[in-house]
């Protein structure tokens, strides 16, 4: 059998962008399964979720948005600190860079690792890497919730952190007037979940169940289409929390019984193929999260750091 090609490497057909408007300045650019971005119109200013991989990646999503609207961009939100939704920030020449206290965090302590892992598991997201100037480091941080006015009659846009889940320091970014969340990597549709640093009992417990408090009408996730209506955002999270719970049990069961990861990994592939095999980023994925959640169970509770070289390892003890 010829070994399987390393995460996302051999994944290089560019995807179809559909630019969504959700309300009245409110902007979804989702690219089938690819990581999606959006902005939020304030009075005489935007706001811009999520930045892309580079600067050149981030021009291209600027570029769709400037056929709606001109206001000059006051906030980037960043829903955490993965390189791919981080690194494209400086092209958004943002007055301030905000996201959880967290994520800065995490930049500090890998984000120089996991821009080395990220690239080389997602070439194709990294349209020129040698236009991403560095880092990026948020200006302003919160720990549970900070709101930003958006003038006029537009309500608020609020950021909220609904608990440990994809990460230590996701957040996601709620307008209570339009009941439209953004997510990011917390709930997916239709997409395979990455949790290679994730916290997977916090996640599949209290912190959907605080998203799905919120109520929201229609969720843009990190991957995959817009969730609009109340069954598609209930159907959105239910899959993510499904997703959850079936490795909890598969690696759970292996673990407890004294097996091997690579025993855990087989179960759980066997177990979601099924259903999640044929959506975005599922093979490519799934080695990381078992090797994660494995590491839970050892009693591990801050996620180790994911290098190129480790990345290496845990794929060819496990996907190969
Ligand atoms: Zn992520």
């Amino acid at each position: 059998m010829t070994a399987k090609p390393f995460a996302s490497s051999a994944d290089l057909t560019e995807k179809t962008e559909t630019l969504e408007v959700l309300g009245d300045g409110v902007y979804a650019l989702t690219a089938e399964g690819d990581p999606n971005v959006g902005a939020v119109e304030g009075s005489d200013f935007l706001v811009c979720i999520e930045a892309r991989a580079t600067p050149v990646a981030a021009a291209d999503w600027l570029a769709k948005l400037r056929s709606h609207t001109d206001k000059p961009v006051r906030y980037l939100v960043l829903t955490h600190y993965h390189a791919v939704r981080t690194l494209g920030a400086s092209a958004f020449r943002a007055g301030a860079i905000i996201a959880h206290e967290q994520t800065r965090h995490l930049i500090a302590e890998r984000g120089r690792q996991d821009w080395e892992s990220e690239l080389a598991r997602m070439p194709r997201l990294f349209r020129e890497p040698s236009s991403i100037p560095g880092l990026t480091w948020p200006d302003i941080t919160f720990s549970e919730r900070l709101t930003i006015p958006l003038g006029g009659n537009r309500g608020d846009l609020v950021l909220a952190h609904c608990g440990r889940g994809h990460t230590a320091g996701d957040l996601v970014a709620w307008l209570p007037t339009q009941r439209v969340m953004f997510a990011g990597d917390l709930v997916e549709t239709k997409a395979a979940l990455y949790t290679g640093d994730a916290f997977h009992l916090d996640w599949s417990t209290g912190t959907l169940d605080r998203i799905a408090g919120f109520g929201a009408e229609a969720i843009i996730g990190g991957r995959g289409a817009v969730a609009r209506g109340r069954n598609a955002v209930d159907a959105a999270i239910t899959q993510t929390r499904d997703f959850l719970r079936v490795m909890r049990v598969e690696v759970g069961t292996v673990h407890a019984a004294g097996g091997s990861r690579r025993d855990a990994f087989a179960a759980t592939h066997a177990a979601l193929a099924p259903v999640y095999g044929g959506w975005p980023i599922f093979e490519h994925t799934l080695p990381f999260n078992v090797a994660r959640l494995w590491d839970e169970l050892d009693g591990i509770d801050w996620p180790r750091i994911w290098t190129a070289e480790r990345d290496r390892e845990v794929w060819a003890e496990l996907q190969e």
